[in-house]
C-alpha cells in the first residue's frame, strides 16, 4: 500500500520537511533523542561497526581503502566517536562534580566565562564551536570551576543543536548545586552553516538560559556586563 502515488508523494514531502527542519536546526525536544537500548551494545563492538559501515560510505563514494593513506580512516572514525566527540551521550562518562561547603558565606554570583567548547550539529555531523559562559549564585555549596568545564564538555560531546546544549548544561548545574540561579550564554559557530548551504562565514549563533535571579534584570545585567568586558591578562 505505500507504494500508491498517493502515498509516495507524502513521503517526498516529508523528506522536504525533514530538510528543512534540519536546515532551520530546530531541536525536537531538550533532551537528546536516545533509544532505551542506546548502550546495550558495548563501545569495543560500537567501534567494530562503524568502522565497518564508515569504511561502506568511503567505499560508495569511491575512494579507494587500499591507499595506505586511507586505511585506517574507517577505524580512527570509529574511536573518534564513540570515545571523543560523542562520548557525552553514554550516561557512565558524566562527570560527578564535587562539592564544597560555601564557607566563606559568598552570595554573590560565579562566573566561569569563555569556556571553549566542541560539539556537533546532530543535522549535519559537522562541528559546532565556540565559547560557553557559565554563572551561578550559591545556594549554600560551591563547585570547583574545572567541573563547570567538565559539565560543559560532557554535554558538547554529543550530537546536538545549541539550544538543547544550553538548556541541558543549565538543567545539569541547577541539580548539581542545588539552586534555580544558574545563567548560560553560549556564542557559537556552525560549520554547517558556514561552510556550507547558505556558506555564511561570519555570522554567529547566541543562545542563553537565565533562571531564577538571573530574571531580575540588575542580575542579569552584572552578569551580562562581566562576560563581555574584555579580559584583563
Ligand atoms: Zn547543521
Amino acid at each position: 500500500m505505500s507504494n500508491t502515488p498517493q502515498n509516495k508523494n507524502r513521503d517526498l514531502e516529508n523528506i522536504n520537511e525533514l530538510e528543512e527542519f534540519g536546515d532551520d536546526h530546530v531541536a525536537s525536544n531538550f533532551e537528546t533523542p536516545l533509544r532505551a537500548d542506546a548502550f546495550e551494545m558495548d563501545d569495543d563492538l560500537k567501534m567494530e561497526m562503524i568502522a565497518k559501515h564508515f569504511k561502506e560510505i568511503m567505499h560508495i563514494l569511491g575512494m579507494d581503502l587500499s591507499d595506505d593513506s586511507l586505511k585506517g580512516t574507517p577505524n580512527r572514525v570509529a574511536k573518534m566517536y564513540v570515545k571523543e566527540v560523542f562520548s557525552g551521550l553514554n550516561p557512565k562518562n558524566k562527570p560527578q562534580p564535587k562539592l564544597f561547603e560555601n564557607k566563606y558565606k559568598y552570595s554573590q554570583m560565579l562566573v566561569e566565562k569563555d569556556i571553549t567548547f566542541y560539539s556537533h550539529c546532530e543535522h549535519h555531523f559537522v562541528p559546532i564551536y565556540g565559547k560557553a559562559h557559565v554563572a551561578y549564585i550559591s545556594s549554600g555549596k560551591v563547585i570547583g570551576l574545572s567541573k563547570i568545564n567538565r559539565i560543559v564538555q560532557y554535554y558538547s560531546k554529543r550530537p546536538q543543536v545549541q539550544e538543547r546544549l544550553t538548556v541541558q548544561i543549565a538543567e545539569e548545574l541547577k541539580e548539581v548545586m542545588q539552586t534555580e540561579d544558574v545563567a548560560v550564554v553560549m556564542d557559537a559557530n556552525h560549520m554547517c552553516v558556514s561552510s556550507r548551504g547558505v556558506g555564511d562565514t561570519n555570522s554567529r549563533t547566541g543562545t542563553s538560559y537565565f533562571g531564577g535571579k538571573f530574571n531580575d534584570e540588575a542580575t542579569r545585567r552584572e552578569f551580562l556586563d562581566y562576560i563581555n568586558s574584555p579580559n584583563n591578562s
